[in-house]
């Protein structure tokens, strides 16, 4: 349920809505918009009683939030949300590009690619110095190394940093070195981490699994901004499907479909999704055009000698004609 405050209602009478509820045995977490407070009661099994709560000071009405998730529900927060990072935006109307290696090799390569990146337009740079790997014997990337070299090239370059936490022992020392967390596929339904990364300050990209769907994606962003971190970004990178001809199915409706329920920012990641580097131009274009609120892509200078997913990694030319016919759709 929520608390609708009036439009002129004081900060103790929102403290008072939520002291209420805490009676009641429940949580309620205040949440701004343009116009006025809502407080947003979480932890009921069911049905409310209202009258109470109706008669508090400052409350204008209440309302039945009908999703199972419900901070992250358009419900609950009708205008979209964007997530602002220095002089970045995502949401903002404007895509956003992240750009680099699936993982970060060394510290010169790093470099080379990330300023190529930023030539072309990228604003974030993408690396794993922890990587998911689906055997326990390929690269499973630098560790702090990496996160090391991934904050020089925020210093060299000026771009932001994302890259992944894999578990619960590594998160803290990810989020002392990038600027946006990463949570992939197969960690999605990963309940410690989620709940560990509604207790840092830094935003999280969080990746749909392959075979979950758009309502267990937005129960597991429910999971993060229930413990209180409430920059949440999602990804749709693919799904498992029959077809054979890419390594995932891009879900191309999910954006649209995630953003009639949600508020929170889209991204798509055409390369995981496509798996092959000829499709990911296309992927993105149709991924813009659909509503998407930016793009997480793989690109490495020598994709045939990348240590990993080079077979989906763009050329750098490649990269910067996506980032060309990107700007020609005028979005
Ligand atoms: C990645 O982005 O590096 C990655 C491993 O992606 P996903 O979790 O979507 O497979
Ligand atoms: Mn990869």
């Amino acid at each position: 349920m929520l608390v609708i405050m009036n439009n002129d209602a004081t900060e103790s009478q929102v403290q008072g809505v939520i002291h209420h509820i805490e009676s009641l045995g429940y949580r309620g977490i205040p949440i701004p918009g343009a116009l006025r407070t809502a407080v947003c009661i979480v932890g009921n099994q069911g049905f409310v009683e209202d009258s109470q709560l109706l008669s508090l000071e400052g409350v204008k009405e209440t309302l039945r939030v009908t999703k199972p998730y419900k901070l992250v529900s358009r419900e609950t927060h009708p205008q979209s949300s964007a997530i602002t990072l220095g002089n970045v935006t995502i949401g903002g109307g404007q895509p956003v590009i992240m750009a680099g290696p699936c993982a970060v090799e060394g510290e010169e390569k790093a470099l080379t690619i990330a300023q190529t990146v930023k030539n072309y337009g990228a604003q974030i740079f993408r690396g794993g110095a922890y990587k998911p790997r689906t055997s326990p014997y390929s690269f499973q990337g630098l560790g702090e190394e990496g996160l090391k070299i991934l904050a020089k090239v925020r210093q060299e370059t000026g771009l932001l940093i994302v890259t992944e936490a894999t578990d619960n022992d590594n998160i803290e020392l990810v989020e002392q070195y990038t600027d946006i967390i990463q949570i992939g596929a197969r960690n999605m339904q990963n309940y410690a981490l989620l709940k560990r990364a509604g207790h840092t300050v830094k935003p999280i990209l969080l990746k749909r699994g392959f075979a979950a769907t758009i309502e267990e994606l937005l129960m597991s962003a429910e999971y993060i901004m229930s413990e209180g971190n409430n920059r949440v970004i999602l990804c749709e990178r693919g799904i498992r499907t029959f077809a054979d001809n890419t390594r995932n199915t891009l879900d191309i409706s999910a954006i649209p479909a995630i953003k009639e329920v949600s508020h929170l920012p889209v991204l798509v990641d055409p390369s995981h999704a496509a798996g092959r580097r000829e499709y990911v131009v296309a992927l993105s274009k149709a991924a813009i055009a659909v509503g998407a609120d930016g793009l997480i892509v793989e690109v490495h200078q020598d994709p045939p000698h990348a240590i990993s997913d080079g077979r989906q990694s763009l050329y750098p030319e490649q990269f910067q004609k996506l980032m060309l016919e990107i700007k020609r759709l005028n979005i």
